[in-house]
């Protein structure tokens, strides 16, 4: 990715194209002061938080030509310098829009096809993340692979011009709704479990397909089990070299880890405004909880963890720019990202006292359904994209240095 723009990509609001952060800023605040209200109108909290509203936002802000930010002029996106995209994230937490759906296609599957595809994959498939035509999973923990990743059993037989593929993957998030999934299958054998590893990408709609959703604490159904029965993927959609893809994988998981999370950092600077507020309006013994010495004292704590994050955050970005690899940075991140948001809602839910005990079901419509239902879906965020306890072993031994 490059700094600025060297040419315009035809696509998008004119503040796209202008010279100055501010001009960008103010330009951006007020697309989405007009656009948001107009779309989300009617709804509360709960119900921006629902699935198909937060489809229709991201299909809006697509096609709008607000999507590929980083992405190279060439593949049609607009080359923005990451400090712009963390303006665009900031500004879009600030406005209060949904999290987007399609996180995996535009956040792990696109730098992993520009960086590794072949043209006709690029071409086939690019587009239609930038209009978010084709939605998209991450077929890789398996039921006896998650941390141990390269445990996985799930076997991509080539026969001809196609792969077969045969087995089971688990908590893949969106298989119910996507289009594609970025699949790990075993392709072939080697000195360790990691050679013989490939990189498919698999339409979700080919025969042999079976998707089971999985219920979760919320209520909701993010995640699923996927079968594959002897499932016929058209060998022009490996990605990369056959039984190498180990290292696309790592390099996908980097994506995921580091800048990918760089939006969840930002936004948590608006969430603990909103929790601020939340603890200004409801009472606790008969004063407003803000008032309470040892909620005061919690979200102190969380508001100074939070900007070291911030901080933390602009120097992945910095590094980023320079190209550089964010290493044992990325595991810090997604950690202190993790393990404060979590914090953030166990104190909204002290704020709340015994409303929080009716859950976000009861409470859905009102704003506290939303704070109960986020504490719920936070427990998973200590799970997803690497355990709290795998990122400590690798701070400690790949950061720090200590014995295994
Ligand atoms: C909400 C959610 C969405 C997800 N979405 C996807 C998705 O879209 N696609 C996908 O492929 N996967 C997805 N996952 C799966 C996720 O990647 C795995 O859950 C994760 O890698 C952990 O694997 P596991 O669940 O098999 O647990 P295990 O690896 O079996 O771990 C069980 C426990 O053992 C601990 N442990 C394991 N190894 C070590 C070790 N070496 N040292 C210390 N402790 C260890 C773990 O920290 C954990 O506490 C999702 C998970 C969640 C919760």
């Amino acid at each position: 990715m490059t700094q600025g723009l060297t040419e315009p990509s035809g696509r998008g609001p004119a503040f796209l194209l202008v010279q100055e952060d501010a001009d960008f800023r103010a330009g951006l605040r007020e697309w989405l002061a007009r656009e948001l209200p107009l779309r989300a109108a009617g709804r509360g909290p709960a119900g921006r938080n629902a699935l198909e509203f937060r489809r229709a936002w991201e299909d809006h802000i697509c096609q709008a030509g607000l999507s590929g930010l980083g992405w190279p002029l060439a593949v049609g996106g607009h080359e923005l310098s990451l400090k712009r995209q963390a303006i665009f994230h900031e500004e879009c937490a600030r406005a209060g829009t949904p999290l987007p759906v399609n996180m995996i296609g535009h956040g792990i599957v696109a730098p992993t096809l520009i960086a590794y595809g072949s043209e006709a994959q690029k071409s086939r498939f690019l587009p239609r993340i930038l209009d978010n035509s084709e939605i998209w999973c991450q077929g890789y923990s398996e039921p006896g692979a998650g941390s141990d990743l390269a445990a996985l059993a799930a076997k991509g037989e080539r026969r001809g011009d196609v792969y077969v593929l045969n087995g089971q993957k688990i908590w893949t998030s969106f298989a119910d709704i996507s289009d594609f999934c970025l699949m790990l299958a075993r392709t072939g054998s080697g000195p360790s479990p990691r050679a013989g590893i490939s990189v498919l990408l698999v339409d979700m709609r080919l025969p042999g397909i079976t998707v089971r959703p999985i219920r979760q604490i919320t209520g909701e159904a993010d995640y699923n089990e996927v079968f594959f029965d002897d499932v016929k993927v058209p060998a022009e959609n490996l990605l990369g070299e056959e039984n190498e893809g180990w290292r696309l994988a790592m390099a996908a998981a980097n994506y995921e880890r580091s800048t990918y999370f760089v939006p969840r950092v930002v936004r948590m600077q608006a969430e603990i405004e909103q929790l601020v507020a939340l603890a200004a309006q409801k009472m606790r013994n008969g004063r407003p909880a803000i008032e309470d010495p040892a909620i005061r004292s919690a979200i102190t704590d969380l508001g100074i963890n939070i900007h070291a994050l911030r901080l933390f955050a602009d120097q992945i970005l910095a590094a980023a720019e320079r190209g550089e690899t964010s290493g044992v940075d990325s595991s810090a991140i997604k950690l202190m990202w993790s393990e404060n948001h979590q914090r953030l809602f166990d104190v909204a839910m002290d704020v709340l006292g015994s409303e929080a005990m009716l859950g976000p079901q009861e409470l859905s419509g009102a704003s506290e359904g939303r704070w109960a239902r986020d504490f719920l879906w936070t427990r998973a965020e200590t799970i997803l994209a690497g355990t709290s306890e795998v990122h400590r072993n690798i701070i400690a031994e790949r950061g720090l240095g200590l014995p295994k």
